[in-house]
């Protein structure tokens, strides 16, 4: 008797798992429709021994192998058109970013982003432009968006956004927006979190000043099931073994496709 209620409640679950397993792997198939998206983030591109630097031949390898596996290059408003469906993406569609605006991007990654036809949208820290050296002047800046390179908001000063309070957080995205619109004569609507750390809190206030987006340093694909102010990356960085690294993360692609990777 007790064998036999043992078994039926058995039955009872099974059934219930392999229903709750189905469901959602509806969901999964609904989150992951649509576009997908690779995001690059990189910081340096510089021969220097720093984790942050990736070594020049190696980014002009990473490039020539976007070009060769078929990737295209897309902007911001591309990605966001795109997931919004407004707009059909190539088949592979890659944003290069880079962040903090350093002077290597333009001396460094610049000459090669342009070599193999690419486009790249790089994160300004506006108050450290033209001011510090190592990072790109505003001339510079308006010479690669004349060539097909995207500039966008870093905040203002590049602050732990989580640790200040809401006047501060205001302030910083919404005079990097400003400040970066006066000298570069365009809209601003895209933000790279500084260290790449948010919450709903700065992402509202992100979304109420006027920004479309903003890009997390969380490792993944954007796609379908990702929300517009916390969208995923993978970040790039400099190890004894670069390349193979490069090529492991973005294998992580497949994975991602084959794990029915959830976003929520
Ligand atoms: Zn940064």
């Amino acid at each position: 008797m007790f064998k036999k209620i043992f078994l039926i409640a058995l039955i009872v679950v099974g059934v219930g798992f392999y229903r709750s397993q189905a469901q959602s792997a509806d969901e999964i198939t609904a989150i992951a429709e649509g576009p997908k998206i690779l995001v690059l983030n990189y910081h340096q591109i510089d021969n220097k021994s720093a984790y942050l630097a990736v070594p020049i031949s190696d980014f002009e390898a990473q490039m020539k192998f976007l070009v060769d596996s078929g990737c295209v290059t897309i902007t911001p408003d591309e990605l966001y058109a795109g997931l919004r469906g407004e707009l059909q993406l190539p088949p592979k569609p890659v944003l290069i970013t880079f962040d903090d605006g350093y002077l290597d991007n333009y001396t460094n990654a610049f000459p090669i982003l342009k070599k193999y036809g690419l486009h790249a949208t790089i994160f300004i820290i506006p108050a450290f432009t033209g001011v510090y050296p190592g990072y790109m002047t505003w001339d510079q800046l308006k010479e690669m968006e004349a060539a097909g390179i995207t500039v966008e908001s870093h905040t203002l000063t590049h602050p732990k956004l989580e640790e200040l309070p809401d006047d501060e957080i205001r302030n910083e995205l919404l005079n990097s927006k400003n400040m970066l619109e006066q000298n570069l004569g365009h809209p601003i609507e895209f933000l790279a979190y500084p260290t790449g750390t948010y919450n709903l809190h700065i992402a509202g206030i992100a979304q109420d000043i006027g920004y479309k987006g903003a890009f997390t340093i969380k490792y993944g694909i954007v796609d379908g099931g990702s929300n517009f102010f916390a969208l995923e990356r993978v970040p790039i960085f400099h190890s004894p073994t670069t390349m193979k690294d490069f090529y492991e993360r973005i294998a992580w692609r497949q994975s991602f496709e084959e794990f029915g990777w959830q976003k929520k």
